[in-house]
């Protein structure tokens, strides 16, 4: 299987250039799903780090089994899974690669010209 382009399920969301970043969207449609990769170049390498936004449903769960859980024991457990097709999941692996090749040639280019 080939990696798409443009990627189906991988949004560019922002490129500055030595820092890109992209929304992985959840197979289920689901947004709260989803989460975001920063692929960003730094003095010290390449980093790449992925947020996702969690929200709690209060009201499905019990509201006092929560408080007291965040009171004996400081955090409260979620969990966000995404799920991602074969062919999604292809075209994540290869914007991770390509972006990586991108941000540290741009990083490069500008360490030259400065
Ligand atoms: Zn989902």
């Amino acid at each position: 299987m080939e990696p798409q382009t443009p990627a189906v399920g991988i949004l560019t969301l922002n490129d500055w250039g030595n820092s890109i970043t992209y929304r992985v969207v959840c197979q289920c449609s689901d947004q709260n799903h989803n989460h975001d990769v920063w692929i960003e170049a730094e003095d010290t390498g390449v980093s790449v780090i992925t947020y996702t936004q969690q929200k709690s449903k209060w009201w499905e769960s019990s509201r006092w089994k929560i408080i007291w859980t965040l009171l004996t024991q400081g955090y409260i457990e979620y969990e966000a899974s995404i799920v991602m097709s074969e062919q999604q999941t292809v075209n994540y692996a290869n914007t991770l690669l390509t972006a990586i090749e991108d941000v540290k040639k741009f990083k490069e280019d500008h360490a030259k010209s400065v």
